[in-house]
């Protein structure tokens, strides 16, 4: 690869100053608008990670951005401790626009998902009859929810786990897609007070489980008096084609987790939902943010759901994504390197043929970020195609050529 002088100069810096936490690819941004970013040097790229699904707007969204200008110029925090005039009418609008009751807001997908298991014990407790810290939540196997050190206890990923124990009790694990393992766990233990599932498990490389499944548990919960949590963090706000992806099986959560794209990319906005008799367990003093819910987070959040109901862009994830995986179908039989596309709506991925260990996931995404396409692998040897839902059909053609020449370059 050239030397680039103020690309690398960028990346020493963080080197020398940053922890690191993170292994990212060696491309510098400092602009973005819709589709596309641009790097230090100039050069631009199509955005196919869109920030792991928070910017589904895509970049810089004007409606979005006036809305965040105009709130931060007049009011910027109250705390709860005051009420603002901006937090009820993004709760109503949130709630009406999911079906629900009630919205608690928090900041970070993280903090939302420990927002849910903090309400689905309470309620365990004083609403199922649970005895006092027996309450259990049950979750999947190579699940992702966050990085809080309760959330990274239920994890198998051992470099997000390992020598950040003592961990966190209450937790069962089960094999993913696999309602019958539900059940078996369901009639066995009387104590459980939920079931945390990611629909379609994302960064486990986009692993979409069989049709039905979402609704068997659902049922099996109801059967129970289990809650079912649905963490839509990355799959929500129109990523799968629908505004959530439980929509897909007609499936409506007893909570909802959101993150990510509920603000675009433009804040940091996360919300939890449910309906009264299970939120009513939330009592003052019992939970909160300094931030959560603030007039910015509430203002962004209300224009960022707009966008995605305005430019229907679920519907054009549906169409996109569907036109996304024929065009690589076309070719991917073809190809010794890559076995197969998988997702749904605009979350996809490709699976390399190589093990984990292997530098070919990787090697592909230098190579596509050198043909103007950002992407990054996740588990070794899985690359997830996740653009901006704004995408065109043409863009999204000139992206599946970048992708197969590239392919086809290395495969020689
Ligand atoms: C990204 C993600 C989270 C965590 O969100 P943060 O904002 O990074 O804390 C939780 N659940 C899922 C499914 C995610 O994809």
């Amino acid at each position: 690869m050239k030397t680039l002088a103020k690309t690398n100069n960028f990346i020493e810096r963080e080197e020398k100053y940053g922890a690191h936490n993170y292994h990212p690819l060696p491309v510098v941004l400092n602009r973005g608008k819709g589709v596309f970013v641009w790097d230090v040097e100039g050069k631009k790229y199509y955005d196919f990670l869109s920030a792991y699904s928070a910017v589904n707007q895509g970049h810089c969204h004007p409606k979005i951005i006036e809305a965040m200008i105009e709130q931060a110029q007049t009011l910027t925090l109250t705390s709860r401790a005051f009420h603002n005039d901006k937090l009820g009418e993004f709760e109503q609008y949130a709630s009406e626009t999911f079906n629900f009751d009630k919205l608690l807001p928090m900041n970070t997908g993280a903090e939302a998902v420990e927002t849910a298991i903090k309400i689905c014990r309470k309620w365990g407790y004083e609403k199922k009859g649970i005895p006092e810290n027996e309450a259990q939540i049950v979750v999947c196997k190579n699940n992702f929810h966050g990085r809080t050190s309760t959330i990274i206890s239920f994890s198998n990923d051992p470099v997000a786990r390992k020598n950040f124990g003592p961990y966190a009790q209450g937790f069962l694990k089960i094999e993913y897609n696999n309602s019958e393992a539900l059940r078996e766990v369901l009639e066995r233990n009387k104590n459980i007070a939920g079931f945390l599932v990611e629909p379609i498990q994302g960064e486990a490389g986009v692993y979409v489980p069989n049709d039905g499944y979402l609704k068997e548990c659902k049922d099996l919960c109801e059967k129970h008096n289990v809650l079912f949590i649905a963490d839509e963090v990355q799959t929500g706000i129109a990523r799968t084609g629908r505004m959530l992806a439980v929509d897909h099986e007609n499936v409506k959560p007893d909570i909802l987790i959101l993150g990510k794209a509920i603000s675009g990319g433009v804040y940091p906005v996360s919300a939890v939902l449910a309906d009264n008799d299970i939120m009513e367990v939330i009592k003052p003093g019992s939970h909160g943010s300094t931030f959560g819910g603030n007039p910015i987070a509430a203002a962004v959040g209300m224009a960022a759901l707009k966008v995605v109901q305005d430019e229907k862009l679920a519907e054009n994830a549906m169409v996109m994504g569907g036109l996304f995986r024929a065009e690589l179908n076309k070719f991917i039989p073809n190809c010794n390197l890559v076995g197969s596309v998988r997702g749904k709506g605009l979350l996809n991925a490709i699976l390399i043929n190589d093990t984990e260990e292997s530098s070919t996931a990787w090697d592909i995404c230098i190579r596509l970020m050198e043909n103007g396409l950002l992407a990054k692998p996740t588990h070794g040897n899985i690359i997830r195609f996740a653009p901006p839902l704004t995408i065109t059909k043409d863009q999204l053609l000139e992206c599946v050529a970048i992708i197969r020449e590239t392919i086809k370059s290395m495969a020689q």
